[in-house]
């Protein structure tokens, strides 16, 4: 089989391997691995100009850029994931006191989360080297992802979730057709019994933080941020700073290898800097992080910030040097503020999960704490839709007024 890509590379001891020896992690440490494309390959016959001129608004325009085959389902929904908007959000930026704001918005997304670029790629990896089943484990938006993605070009899915996964990433598991588990256990116990089930029945692996696939549709996000906003700042601009809101790790890896990917091309002038977010309950990576080391110990995890509840983040040692080789940080914010970002989203229009509005919560911090300046241009990651999880939201609003279906009572509502 030919393969689009040159080779692995271990995060943890740097050993490489050939894209037929591996499958997940290092052999020799558990590591995660980081897929490496032919990257003189690439820039001997594409431009940045012809990456900036394509037609297909999805993730999919960057295929030349991705280490798997065209999987197809054009005129479904795998081939909608990604190319997400960007808002220009001016009356939250005044709020803040900054110059330039901007939030890149993941809910529209086929399956309403961010988790629709790993899954999409997944899926198509899936198909090229055959797999009949793929599996995952998931706090619910992984899931969904992997049961939509799936679902679209009639691949086979099963996923196990927390039983306390919000109800509505329940229902998307199920309405996708998967084989939904739900496991009397918390993310971390459905993600090891997961493994188990792999090796035990053959099945193919979509898990964060495992499969190395996963990172590169993440990567997508960051090539998208280039495109959208990078490329179309002044040349006399400061570095855009990105917010991530982090669980296992996962997405701030990826969007950092879409930016190391664009750097390794020379198309991208200057590393962005990435500030990653956590619940100060669910903080394993900011504590390695301001430990100043990359070994990544457990907590207890209890954040209501369910997609980013994680006792060990499994993409951690990455998720930290996205921070560290960028001149970014961690920040951690309690949960009264995770859910105080959600309505600060919704009154510009944006609905937020609360791992999502984490992202945002974070931008609030920085600004009070001023690790942002005013003329910093900054971009937030909003990854998942609020529609996610309701409960969570009404949580931080006053119930709606009940009334008599007359104009007095209306009357005397509106006092
Ligand atoms: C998964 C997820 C995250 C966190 O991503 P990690 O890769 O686990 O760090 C954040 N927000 C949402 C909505 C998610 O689904
Ligand atoms: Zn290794």
């Amino acid at each position: 089989m030919k393969h689009k890509f040159s080779h692995y590379l271990c995060s943890v001891c740097g050993a490489e391997y050939g894209p037929e020896e591996v499958t997940y992690t290092c052999p020799a440490d558990g590591g995660n691995l980081s897929v490496i494309l032919d990257y003189a390959a690439i820039n001997a016959w594409y431009t940045a100009q012809k990456f900036m001129d394509l037609p297909e608004a999805s993730l999919w325009r960057y295929l030349s850029l991705l280490p798997v085959a065209d999987p197809g389902g054009i005129g479904t929904p795998l081939r909608r994931a990604g190319w997400t908007p960007v808002y220009q959000t001016t009356r939250l930026a005044e709020k803040l006191g900054l110059k330039s704001l901007w939030i890149k918005d993941e809910s529209p997304n086929p399956t309403a989360s961010f988790k629709d670029r790993a899954s999409a790629i997944v899926v198509a990896r899936a198909a090229e080297i055959g797999a009949e089943v793929t599996v995952a484990a998931s706090t619910g938006n992984a899931g969904s992802a992997l049961a939509g993605m799936a679902a679209a070009v009639g691949a086979k899915a099963v996923i196990f979730a927390p039983r306390t996964a919000p109800p509505a990433k329940i229902a998307q598991l199920i309405i996708f057709g998967a084989k939904v588990l739900l496991v009397d256990g918390n993310y971390d116990q459905a993600f090891d019994l997961s493994i188990e089930a792999t090796h035990a029945f053959g099945w193919y692996n979509r898990n964060t933080g495992f499969n190395p696939f996963t990172t590169e549709g993440k990567k997508t996000a960051g090539f998208e941020i280039w495109e959208q906003v990078i490329r179309r700042m002044p040349a006399e601009s400061k570095p855009l700073t990105v917010f991530i809101p982090v669980g296992d790790g996962n997405i701030i890896s990826g969007v950092h290898k879409g930016f190391k990917d664009l750097q390794a091309l020379g198309w991208l002038e200057k590393m962005p800097r990435i500030i990653g977010v956590q619940s100060t309950r669910s903080a394993a990576v900011a504590n390695a992080f301001w430990r100043g080391d990359e070994d990544i110990q457990p907590v207890h995890a209890e954040t209501l910030a369910d997609s980013i509840c994680v006792d060990l983040p499994r993409d951690g040692l990455r998720a930290v040097r996205a921070a560290t080789e960028t001149g970014g940080t961690y920040l951690t914010v309690p949960d009264e503020d995770i859910l105080g970002a959600i309505v600060e989203l919704g009154r510009v229009g944006i609905f937020a999960e609360p791992a999502a509005s984490t992202a945002y919560a974070g931008l609030v911090k920085a600004v009070e704490e001023k690790i942002i300046e005013p003329d910093d241009p900054v971009l937030v990651l909003n990854t998942g839709s609020g529609l996610k999880d309701v409960n969570a939201a009404m949580q931080v609003v006053a119930a709606a007024p009940i009334i008599e279906p007359t104009l007095d009572a209306l009357k005397k509502e509106l006092g």
